[in-house]
Formats: structure tokens, sequence, C-alpha cells
């Protein structure tokens, strides 16, 4: 029950009426039997500067930020983690004593998720496919551990200067246009692929970033597209014998992580994740 003594997080974007967020976290707050609660706010890009702002001023313990204003909301921060200035996007504000701190967890949600699903890229060739914000973030924190690092975008350009700021950081990395040819070139050897382009997300379902005839049955795959929980790339990698590992559990450790910052509390994940499951399979 919210009260006069709860404390409230969010999460800022729009469009925002679609995202499990609120029902992941209300669980978890539940769950713990804290007093938090976390509050759905659609912003359009033109109130940013305010919305920020009045976050401030209403005293919110912090807030996740998604599309559009993950990269924009930088400059409207007190502080920013070097990591997600490097990554140039922030989705975790955190209010320390007034003052604003934005972070990132999407790029180690990831690798916690890998890691769950038994998947240690260690020493890994990893294919990225996608050069936006879910890639940049996933990138710069893959390429610490792989041996290897092939980034493919759709507008080569954004591939190239990604595999730019990650060697000025002090990684390795190669990045080019997301084509036939170049997704052949790079899957023969490739140990995992991780899809962070929207391509397969509901409403498109029935489209694949990489065709079947492309993928072998060495292959991780792991698409972090959660809706649907199956995509058409995570079938197909299925039905040629490879290991499919779908965006849920990405969500649920970035969430996690965020909490944690927020609360102080080791963030309960497996209530968290049956929130985000009952919500995909229409169980509630
Ligand atoms: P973004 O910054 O807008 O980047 C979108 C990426 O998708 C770009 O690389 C874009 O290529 C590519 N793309 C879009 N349509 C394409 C098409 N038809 N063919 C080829 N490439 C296409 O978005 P984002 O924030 O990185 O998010 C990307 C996806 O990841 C979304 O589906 C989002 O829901 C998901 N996501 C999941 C999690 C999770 O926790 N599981 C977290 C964050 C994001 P161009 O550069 O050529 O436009």
């Amino acid at each position: 029950m919210v009260s006069g003594a709860t404390i409230v997080v969010g999460v800022i974007g729009n469009p925002i009426e679609h995202s499990l967020s609120p029902r992941m976290h209300n669980a978890a707050f539940e769950y713990l039997g804290l007093d938090y609660v976390y509050i759905p706010l659609r912003v359009l890009e033109k109130d940013l500067k305010n919305a920020v702002r009045g976050a401030k001023a209403f005293n919110f313990r912090g807030f996740n930020v998604t599309i559009p204003h993950k990269v924009s909301i930088l400059r409207f921060l007190d502080k920013v983690e070097s990591t997600a200035r490097k990554i140039g996007a922030v989705n975790t504000v955190v209010n320390e004593d007034g003052k604003l701190s934005g972070y990132n967890t999407d790029g180690l949600g990831a690798l916690e998720a890998l890691r769950e699903a038994g998947v240690d890229p260690e020493g890994k060739k990893i294919l990225v496919i996608g050069a936006g914000g879910a890639s940049r973030a996933i990138t710069f924190y893959l390429a610490g551990v792989c041996s290897e690092l092939t980034i493919l975008n759709r507008t080569r350009s954004k591939a190239v200067k990604l595999a730019s700021d990650l060697k000025s950081a002090g990684f390795k990395a190669y990045g080019d246009g997301l084509t036939v040819e170049t997704l052949e070139r790079e899957l023969v050897d490739t140990d995992i692929l991780i899809n962070t382009t929207s391509v397969g997300m509901r409403p498109d379902v029935n489209r694949s970033p990489v065709p079947e005839e492309l993928l072998h049955k060495d292959l991780v795959v792991f698409d972090i597209v959660y809706n649907p929980l199956e995509t058409m790339l995570l079938r197909y990698a299925r039905k040629v014998g490879a290991k499919p590992v779908d965006g849920v559990g990405m969500l649920v450790n970035q969430g996690a992580i965020s909490f944690k910052m927020w609360t102080g509390c080791e963030a309960p994940r497996d209530v968290m994740r049956k929130a985000v499951m009952d919500s995909l399979l229409g169980r509630d």
C-alpha cells in the first residue's frame, strides 16, 4: 500500500505503456516488504529537462531511462559513471542527496544473463548485430572478456564508430556493415552471436536479422529481444541445434542491478523473473 512515507522510483520513456519494469520492480518491493513504488512516466523529448528537474524536486529515489531518452539524458545529470559515459547512454539514475547520478546496467545485465545460461564469454569470438544503445552497453562489457569482437550494423558507419570507441577505451573490436556476405564471413568461426537490433520484436515476429542457413550448431545465439519470448532468430537457432538464450535474463538482471542501487537490498531475481514471465505469457 502506498503511504506518505513511500519512496518513489520509476521509468521515463515514450512510449512507456508496454514496459514490464513496473510489474517486475513492484513485485520485488512487495516480496521484500519494502515501502517503495515504481511508476511508469511518459515523457516527451521536449520535456526531458523539466522531467529530470521534477524527479529531483519530487525527491524520487531514482528512475530507469528508456527509449528515446537514454542518450539525451546525460546532459541533464549531475554525474555520470565512467563506463556509462563511454557507452554514451544511461538506463539508471540514482538520487544521491539531491544529486542525480547516471549509470548503465544493461551491459552487466547481459553478461550475467549469459553466465546464468551457462555460457562463459571468456576467450570466445563474439559477433554482435546492431550498434544502437543496447549494443554499445553490451560491447563495452564483453570486450573486456572475449577474445575477438565483431559488430555488424545496417548503418555501417555506426558499427565502425562503435569499434573505434571501443579501441579508444583500450579494447579490440572490428565494425562492418550488416549484409549476408559479412554475416557469412563472420559466423563461420563465431562462438556467440548476439542480436541487439529490434528485428523480430513484436509485432514484427516473423523477421530474423540472420537467415537460418547461416547459423550452425556450435553457436550460442543470444537475442536480447524478449517479446516474443522465442523470436524467429531463436527458433532458427533451436532448429539447427545451436544454444538459444532469450532476452528475459538480461531484462531481469539489469533491473536487479538498478534495484540494488536504489534500495541497497539484493533483488529477488526469481520473483522479478516470474513477474516478467507471467506478463509475457499472459498469466496475469
Ligand atoms: P536503438 O538504439 O534504437 O538501436 C536499434 C538497432 O537496431 C540499431 O543498430 C539499428 O540499426 C537496428 N535496426 C533497427 N531496425 C533494423 C532493421 N530493419 N534491420 C537491421 N537493423 C535494424 O535501440 P536499443 O535501445 O539498442 O534496443 C534494441 C533492442 O534491444 C530493442 O528491441 C529493445 O527492446 C531491446 N533491449 C532489450 C533489453 C533487455 O533487457 N533484454 C535491454 C535493452 C534493449 P541502424 O543503426 O542501421 O538504424
